[in-house]
Parts: structure tokens; sequence; C-alpha cells
């Protein structure tokens, strides 16, 4: 397979991660036999400077003229008296709707050799967990209709919550779908006792799941799913649900996985075209100091290569390398307290994962 894709390798260490998770794809291209091509834009602090802006339109379409694109971070100190319309984390929104992603996946995965990283008992995490929250993405309070207006006590502001079947539906089919790439259940969370909007969404899921007959489909309040991912999180597989529900949600899951250094995502839209990214941010702190864990953006490598191009054995060789060289001990700073001896480098640990693949 010949794929072109875009690299926004923005700020901080997003440069860093960004090579070392272009070093693994390309070592995993000679393995299979594919040749993929990079081309770098930019985006965030980095345009702010060369450009006057965080989103050139020249980045926009060298996106929309590949085949994928891959993202560091963005965003630091030295952007922090932007206007908010010109800082660099504008550029995300401005991105994810240029390519219409409507989709955020976000893998929750606690490796076993990672488990004294998370802030859950032992009795609770067992053998780990590996959760697939999908988020809607554009739609929800955060894109609603808004303003200030007289209420009962004077001056309000109020935001509004509004979905449509169609958005329900589209986010529903990829939670489903996604559910039969992986141990077949979804939980739908919703807060449909109290909100008109929740109603339709569970109405409108129970009627996609009868579409899915092999997928096991559970329904859950929001309250109690934020209590159950502490309380039992193995009990989940896939989570779907709103902007803002999943927001939340999101980095509920995350947290208790206790390394923010090792969880990719991607948004996805209609086409195949998507773009990954890790988690966390431009973490400006460790920036150029080559001890940022590269794990997260090769990672999200490898979904990309899963999620846009069907390629699930390349995928797969990257997960497994990454799971081998966790297994052999191997850490960088972020996994691994002050007295357990010395951390790998950002390189070194991208040529352990090579190394293996
Ligand atoms: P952050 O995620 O950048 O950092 C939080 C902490 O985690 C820091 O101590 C950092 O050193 C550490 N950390 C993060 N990623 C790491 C990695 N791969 N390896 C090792 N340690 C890692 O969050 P923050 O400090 O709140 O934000 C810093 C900047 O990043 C801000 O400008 C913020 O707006 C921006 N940001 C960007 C994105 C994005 O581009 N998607 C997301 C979140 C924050």
């Amino acid at each position: 397979m010949e794929l072109n894709i875009a690299l926004l390798k923005g700020d901080g260490i997003g440069p860093e991660i960004v090579d070392s998770a272009v070093a693994v794809l390309e070592k995993t291209a000679a393995k299979f036999g594919h040749k993929f091509s990079f081309t770098p834009y930019l985006i965030g602090g980095c345009a702010i400077d060369e450009t006057g802006i965080p989103l050139p339109q020249e980045t926009v379409d060298g996106c929309l003229a590949s085949d994928s694109v891959l993202l560091g971070a963005v965003g630091g100190p030295k952007w922090d008296d932007q206007p908010g319309n010109n800082r660099p984390e504008k550029a995300l929104l401005g991105i994810r709707s240029a390519l219409g992603l409507f989709t955020n996946l976000r893998p929750a995965k606690l490796y076993p050799a990672l488990r004294a990283a998370s802030p859950l008992k032992d009795e609770i995490v067992g053998k780990g967990f590996d959760i697939m929250i999908v988020r809607e993405l554009t739609g929800g309070i955060y894109f609603g209709d808004r303003g200030y207006r007289n209420g009962k006590y004077g001056q309000e502001a109020y935001d509004t919550e509004a979905y449509s079947v169609t958005e329900i539906e589209r986010i529903g089919r990829v939670a489903f779908g996604t559910a039969m790439k992986r141990s077949k259940r979804v939980c739908s969370i919703d807060k449909a006792n109290v909100l008109e909007s929740s109603r339709l969404w569970r109405k409108t899921m129970h009627r996609l799941a009868e579409e899915y007959p092999e997928v096991e489909y559970s329904d859950m309040f929001v309250d109690n799913a934020a209590m159950q991912l502490v309380r039992d999180p193995k009990q989940f597989d896939v989570i779907v649900t709103s902007n803002m529900f999943g927001d939340i949600l999101s980095d509920e899951s995350s947290q208790i996985t206790g390394s923010i250094g090792m969880l990719a995502s991607a948004s996805l839209g209609e086409t195949s075209r998507g773009m990954y990214e890790p988690i966390h941010g431009s973490a400006p702190d460790i920036a150029g100091q080559n001890k940022a864990n590269p794990i997260a953006t090769i990672l999200s490598g490898a979904m990309m290569l899963r999620y846009s191009f069907g390629l699930s054995a390349e995928a797969d060789a990257i997960e497994n390398a990454v799971d081998k060289v966790l297994d052999a001990g191997h850490r960088t700073a972020d996994l691994m307290g002050s007295s357990e001896g010395t951390p790998l480098t950002c390189t070194e640990m991208t040529e352990k994962i090579i190394e293996v693949l």
C-alpha cells in the first residue's frame, strides 16, 4: 500500500514524539512491504511564529490532500498571551472541523506491566482492563445554542444540548462497528432519566442495537458510569456517549490507567481519513530534553493503520512490540519512580520498540 501521511508535529515535545512514531511506521512499512510518505505542516504555536495564525490554510489543504493525519501536540507558555481566537489550541477545533471529524475514539488500556501506575487497588484492576470510549465530537451542548437572557433571577447564561437521530445513529454505528472488532459489548451512556435529548439518544441506540444481534448492548446513566469506572472498569468494552459526557468520562478513564504518556486517540469522520494523536499535551516542562514517552504517539500511529487503512496485522505488530518492551521492564521517566534506576530516553524507547518489530 502507498500512503501519504500529513504530519502536524506542533509544539513542545510534539516534534520528538512524532519523529518517534514516524520511525516506527517506517519500520512497519518496510517489514510489511508498504510505502509511507510523510509531509510536515505547521500547526499551533510554531505556526503562529511563522505565519501569525495557528492554523494556516496550507496546513488545512495539505491534510485534506493526505490519506491521514498524525498530530503531536500544540501550545505552551510562549503563546499563553495570544488572544482567545488565535491561541494554538484553537487550531485543534479548526482542523477537526475542516476534516469533518465527528467521532473520537479513545482507548483506555491498563497494561499488566504498568499495574502499579493505576491509582485503583489490585483487586479492582485484576489483570488489567481495556476500554474503548466512542465520543460524539461535533454535536451536543458544546455546539448548541448559547447566550445570555433575562431569567427568574435576572440575567442568566444558557447552553443547549441538542442531538438529532442522524447524529446519534452516525456515532452509534461507529460504536457497534468497533465492538464487532473487539469483544462485542457496547454500553451507551446517557442521562435519560432527566434529559429529553438523552431519551432520544437511548431510543435510537436501542433501535440500532437490533441491527447488531451479536453485540451485547446495555445502557447506563452517566452518574452511575462515573462510579462504575472506578468500582469495576473491567465490566466495560466499548462505551458510546455524547460530546460532554465523553469529554468527562474519557479523562476519568485515562486517569485510572495512571499513565498519560501511553494513551492514543483517533478522530474519525465519514471518509477513511482520520486524525490520530496522543491524549496528552505538549509537555513544555520536558520539551527538547529527549525525556518524553513516545508510546502514546506510536500507538496513535498503530490506530491509524487499523482504523484508516484496515492494516490490522501491522497495527497488531506495533502494539505487540510495545507490550513486549514494557514486559521486558523498559520504562521512560514518566513510568517509573525516582528510585527505580535510569529511565530510557525518548529515542532509546523508540529504538527498543523498533528492535522488537
Ligand atoms: P500536558 O499533557 O502537556 O502535561 C501534563 C504533565 O504530563 C506534564 O508534567 C508533562 O511533562 C507530562 N507528560 C505529558 N505527556 C508526556 C509524555 N509523552 N511523556 C512524559 N511526560 C508527559 O498538559 P499541560 O501541562 O496541562 O499542558 C501543556 C500545554 O499543552 C498547554 O499549552 C496545553 O494547552 C497544551 N495541550 C495540548 C493538547 C493537544 O495538543 N491535544 C492537549 C492538552 C494540552
